[in-house]
């Protein structure tokens, strides 16, 4: 493309437009997974709605690919691409939050970070992930696992309305009033859909929780995940969490001479009453003793962001993911067998419930389809040297290998890889052909195909 044609982009647009002759243009065009190197033609910072409407014009009438990108979160790049125009909404970021109502409403671009210190403050909160710098759309458009769900549900089924700027650039609102369709897909069926510039959500009274991470020598790993699979059937939805194969990282309240080494943890978020943490708890601290331990009471967004540290821009990162529903001694006995070969600190694979509130649902009332599984399981590499690519790769792949036999077909489209395009009818089940109907009647062209696509 000659240069006036993005010269006609920033006559159109207000926020910044950056190009590789631009100073900062490196910066601007790094994701969260450092493994992705790709070189954008522009990357709009939209400033507003009509920044949005305008890049997407842009990009349609040029037949240019278009990344949306919300936090950079996704694993496999979509926040990215060679060749296109990125739509980089992290500028609008704001949440607005209605007590009364115990509604919120947060821009495209804003992270679960803006969202808890926003609702916080009101003593309210909804299902996020368990990173505050992940970002709210990418997560939620996927579906939104996290510590709240067993008692409220996926971050999706909290969704009241969208404000959609959709692939002929025209805003839209979606919502069960209007545009139902197009608010059925939202729910689950990622960023295929259009660019989704405001989130309404439902609420729920959450302030301060009880929880926090407890490790546990490896040879409690398999009587750990047995109790965990009885207990969270029928534990109190109050109760989120979840366990995880986790190297001790160099934290105070980790022995010293532990750090480095591997164990099961637990990492616990109960949301009732305090005095009836410890109650809830009991079953897995009954387990075994703990190594080292960090629980107690904390506002729900130090939770949030107590993992941060351990996930920081510039980690090469290749993920895998299944649901489970039944969590058989079998799938037991292959975790045992990969998980403590964990073989970096940031790297871990968690098993998240997925059951109590997010059963309630049926799985044809959202495009997130998995409505029976009642696990979750990532198995997510993420580590800092690129010459370890081989090593770490090879620990996910084998540990997947060895689960996936014992798992659903579908997985969780937030925490695949690239390599994972060829699962999406099963990541979707029944609802896949209802996705290909709204697909074609909002996205013909497949202008949004920088996803876990659904063709139309
Ligand atoms: C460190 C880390 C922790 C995570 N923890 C969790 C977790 O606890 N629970 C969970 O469910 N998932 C989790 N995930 C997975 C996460 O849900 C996905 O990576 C998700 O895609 C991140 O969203 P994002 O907006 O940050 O990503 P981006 O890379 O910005 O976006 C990914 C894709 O989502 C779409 N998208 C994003 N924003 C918009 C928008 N406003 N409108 C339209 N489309 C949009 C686009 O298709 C985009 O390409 C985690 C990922 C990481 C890396």
């Amino acid at each position: 493309m000659a240069a006036p044609t993005i010269a006609t982009l920033h006559d159109r647009v207000r926020g910044p437009v950056i190009t590789a002759d631009d100073e900062g243009y490196d910066e601007a065009r790094k994701v969260h997974n450092a493994m992705i190197d790709r070189r954008p033609r522009a990357i709009v910072r939209a400033a507003n709605v009509g920044d949005v409407m305008a890049a997407v014009d842009f990009a349609r009438e040029n037949s240019l690919a278009l990344s949306v990108r919300g936090g950079g979160h996704s694993v496999p790049g979509f926040g990215t691409c060679d060749d296109g125009v990125v739509l980089d909404l992290s500028g609008m970021h704001s949440v607005w939050v209605d007590p009364s109502a115990r509604t919120a409403r947060a821009e495209g671009g804003a992270t679960w970070g803006d969202f808890n210190a926003a609702t916080n403050a009101f003593g309210l909160a909804t299902t996020g992930g368990i990173i505050s710098t992940t970002g709210v759309g990418g997560l939620t458009l996927g579906g939104g696992i996290g510590y709240l769900d067993r008692g409220f549900g996926l971050s999706c089924d909290n969704l009241l309305s969208a404000g959609v700027v959709t692939a002929d650039g025209r805003f839209q609102v979606a919502s069960a009033e209007e545009n139902a369709d197009l608010y059925w897909a939202l729910r689950g069926g990622g960023g295929n859909f259009g660019v989704v510039v405001s989130f309404e959500f439902r609420l729920h009274p959450v302030a301060d929780i009880y929880g926090g991470p407890m490790f546990f020598e490896l040879d409690a790993a398999g009587d750990l995940l047995r109790t965990y699979r009885e207990y969270i059937a029928t534990a109190p939805e109050q109760l989120g969490g979840f366990p995880a194969f986790q190297i001790a990282p160099p934290l105070p309240f980790i022995p010293e001479e532990r750090h480095g080494e591997p164990f099961i943890a637990f990492v616990a978020c109960w949301t009732g009453p305090m005095d009836e943490a410890e109650r809830a708890l009991a079953p897995i601290r009954d387990v075994a003793p703990t190594v080292a331990e960090h629980v107690g009471p904390m506002p729900y967004p130090a939770l949030n962001s107590a993992f941060d540290a351990l996930v920081p821009p510039g980690l090469q990162h290749y993920w895998k993911a299944n649901f489970v529903t039944e969590l058989t001694d079998d799938a037991i006995a292959a975790h045992l067998e990969h998980g403590p070969k964990v073989p970096a600190v940031n790297s871990t694979m968690h098993i998240y419930p997925i059951n109590g509130a997010c059963h309630r649902v049926a799985s044809d009332e959202t495009a997130f389809a998995y409505r029976d599984a009642n696990f979750a399981t990532v198995i997510a590499g993420m580590w800092p040297d690129p010459a370890d690519n081989e090593a770490n790769i090879r620990w996910v792949r084998d540990y997947y290998e060895a689960t996936a036999p014992h798992s659903e077909e579908g997985g969780y489209i937030n925490f695949m890889a690239g390599d994972d395009q060829g699962r999406i009818r099963a990541n979707y089940g029944g609802n896949y052909d209802r996705l290909v109907s709204v697909k074609r009647r909002y996205d013909p062209d497949n202008l949004f195909h920088l996803n876990q696509n659904i063709r139309p």
